[in-house]
């Protein structure tokens, strides 16, 4: 497990120990701390046979679980788009039926934040009046978009990267540096995010992104922008993030007045906001917007 998730994760074994372990676990935190990795090891330990919160991996459990053939696990993720109502009646009638191997039963939720309102409505009787030996293990990217009534029926757990040295040192053994990456450090907090882009070979794009955000003003070749934030799905807000700290730099050193770097964040909060909501928005047009816009009110004197 990531050291920086070890003491949650022993927190958790303890309340286990007493008999505390909360049937309903929301798991949240930002993108990149290592939510799923814990939920899944979670999963792993409560359907082991063996006692305790800790998989042996040996048993007949533990095996079945490698072999992503477990018929006690239930896994509804949302890659895109909502959970639904469907779902959550799938997921109630798994609860209801007895275990096939006569252990635990463990359903995995990921970004509960994106269910639907009836969906959530459907979950709450299974979350208030809990079966003997079921589990539900949630994460969630953004608490705030949760229901408070299905917040109010589950033990919340917090995983972030409280030490930053820890954090880093992982990165160096991954071969991840500010040194080579001058925007590192400001994604220390989501280690595995940038494991994952080291991993999908982006982080030339990045370091790209980081370069053109700091010198807006002299770019016009908005093509080769574009095609370098299409390389992943999430550079649009990496680069809108990098352009945000970009104008703070320039508010702080003096080069711009606080009319400037307010009409650029709202212009750069604006391009963030069209992306998530308008389908089939013409990306480039909305870049081009945004870079020249930018580059206006940058150069006024
Ligand atoms: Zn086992």
């Amino acid at each position: 497990m990531f050291p920086w998730i070890e003491l949650v994760r022993s927190q958790m074994q303890e309340s286990f120990e007493r008999n505390r372990f909360h049937h309903a676990q929301l798991i949240h935190g930002l993108v990149g701390v290592g939510k799923t990795a814990l939920v899944q090891s979670l999963s792993e330990d409560l359907l082991c046979m063996n006692s305790g919160l800790n998989s042996c991996g040996q048993c007949k459990s533990c095996l079945l679980l490698r072999a992503q053939n477990h018929p006690d696990l239930l896994h509804l993720a949302s890659e895109s788009g909502s959970i639904g109502v469907d779902e959550v009646r799938t997921l109630n009638e798994f609860v209801f039926h007895s275990a096939q191997q006569g252990g635990n039963k463990v359903v995995i939720i990921e970004q509960i934040e994106k269910m639907t309102e009836s969906a959530a409505n459907a979950l709450l009787k299974t979350l208030e009046e809990p079966a003997a030996k079921r589990y539900i293990l949630m994460t969630c990217n953004d608490i705030s978009k949760v229901k408070a009534t299905v917040l109010s029926r589950c033990n919340q757990v917090r995983v972030a990267v409280t030490d930053g040295t820890v954090a880093k040192q992982w990165l160096a053994m991954k071969g991840i540096s500010s040194d080579a990456h001058l925007w590192a450090d400001s994604f220390a907090n989501q280690p595995l995010l940038l494991e994952q882009w080291s991993n999908q070979g982006i982080m030339p794009e990045v370091d790209y992104l980081w370069k053109v955000a700091h010198d807006i003003t002299s770019i016009s070749d908005i093509s080769a922008l574009e095609s370098s934030l299409a390389k992943g799905t999430s550079l649009h807000t990496v680069f809108a993030r990098f352009l945000i700290s970009a104008v703070k730099q320039e508010l702080v050193a003096d080069q711009i007045n606080f009319v400037q770097y307010h009409n650029c964040t709202q212009q750069i909060k604006k391009y963030m906001s069209d992306h998530h909501k308008i389908l089939g928005i013409n990306k480039l047009l909305s870049l081009s917007n945004l870079v020249f816009g930018l580059q206006r009110v940058l150069k006024q004197d």
